[in-house]
């Protein structure tokens, strides 16, 4: 108990917990103390998120683990974390780990112990998922031994830009220490072959904006975050809702809202996956993605006087319609094969949400029944 306790502890949200109460701690289902659910390779497991220690020398502002903030600081020694992450995977109550730390001793120093832990957990054999952060300004070979070792490695950038950093967090550098080591994880990936270093692949590579915490627009978010997709290889970039921590020098700035995680979310897939560009997701000139869903915003502004024929329009244009994705385009360019779609039936029997696509759409030629959307 007392180490579940410790363990609780070094997860960043037991701060957010303490300082939220117990109902809206309580309405966040997917964390156990010091246990998350995520989605890791397709599948959904539960992975200690932990830091090795919640000490840290530096002072980011939104952060409740900065230096000389007051409260109770807790630090595990590698072989202690890697006993502990050993028990519980052998008890059933994880199959991975997130493993991070606050900096002691400098970046180099805190890197190394990061690295220690999960060394001694695969030397004794352990298969299980490893998540390694990335410290500002690590080593080229450091970055080389987390990527033999885990399975997804991150730096966290926080801001889009170096100006918005130096608002939250004045002693890292975004270049220098944050962007330096993306790119020089991206590059480990890029020019050297996995199989030389015993693996099959090289782990995907992460990021984090914290958004709200430096008053940064939608379009610095998404623009940067396209940016890293294709200059950085990184897979995916998280957007974390700024909430304030009392006793940090942004407790009195308002929590972000959670609709506009969502909607940079949205973006962000439509962007990776669905073939849409950073300015077709924004109103000319705007900064603020639209209030409604991008998807539908775009649809409604592009496809409600130019609807899409179903029976002839590429997967890419199918997958613009709303309710319309990857799965579904492939379904339909499916069944078109075998017969012509003409009704909304058709469709249905496809797994697509007609009330969604069908303002957007023309069944051999024709427009389908559909309920006009007062927009
Ligand atoms: S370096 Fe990390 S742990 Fe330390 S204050 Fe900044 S965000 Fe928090």
């Amino acid at each position: 108990m007392e180490i579940w306790e410790r363990l609780s502890r070094l997860t960043p949200e037991a701060d957010l917990d303490r300082e939220a109460g117990e109902d809206e701690a309580a309405k966040r289902p997917m964390r156990a103390g010091p246990i998350s659910w995520v989605t890791a390779g397709g599948k959904k497991m539960p992975i200690l998120k932990a830091l090795l220690t919640s000490a840290c020398e530096r002072n980011c502002a939104y952060c409740p683990f900065r230096a000389g903030r007051d409260f109770r600081r807790e630090t595990f020694k590698p072989h202690e974390m890697a006993a502990q992450i050993e028990l519980m995977t052998r008890r059933g109550f994880i199959r991975g780990v997130l493993l991070s730390s606050g900096i002691a001793g400098g970046s180099l120093a805190t890197q190394d112990r990061l690295l220690k832990t999960a060394a001694m957990l695969r030397r004794d054999g352990y298969t299980g998922y490893i998540h390694l952060k990335l410290m500002p300004g690590a080593e080229q070979e450091q970055i080389l031994e987390a990527m033999r070792l885990a399975d997804r490695v991150s730096v966290n950038l926080e801001a889009p830009g170096e100006e918005y950093l130096s608002r939250l967090a004045p002693q890292k550098q975004f270049w220098g220490e944050l962007m330096g080591t993306l790119t020089k994880a991206a590059k480990i990936k890029e020019n050297l072959p996995p199989q030389r270093y015993g693996r099959e692949r090289w782990p995907s590579l992460v990021t984090q904006f914290v958004v709200g915490a430096a008053s940064e627009t939608d379009r610095d978010l998404i623009s940067w975050s396209v940016r890293l997709l294709r200059e950085a290889a990184v897979k995916r970039v998280y957007y974390s809702a700024f909430r304030p921590i009392i006793n940090t020098p942004l407790e009195g700035k308002a929590a972000e809202r959670p609709e506009r995680v969502h909607r940079l979310y949205r973006a962000f897939f439509l962007l990776r996956d669905y073939g849409f560009s950073v300015d077709e997701l924004f109103p000319q000139n705007a900064a603020s993605l639209p209030a409604d869903d991008p998807k539908e915003w775009w649809a409604k502004t592009h496809l409600a006087q130019a609807p899409v024929e179903v029976n002839t329009a590429p997967p890419e244009m199918l997958m613009r319609i709303p309710g319309i994705g990857p799965v579904r385009a492939a379904a339909i360019v499916q069944a078109r094969k075998e017969t012509t779609i003409r009704s909304l039936t058709q469709l249905r029997k496809l797994g697509i949400p007609v009330s969604k696509a069908a303002p957007f759409i023309l069944l051999d030629g024709r427009r389908p029944p559909h309920q006009e959307t007062l927009w």
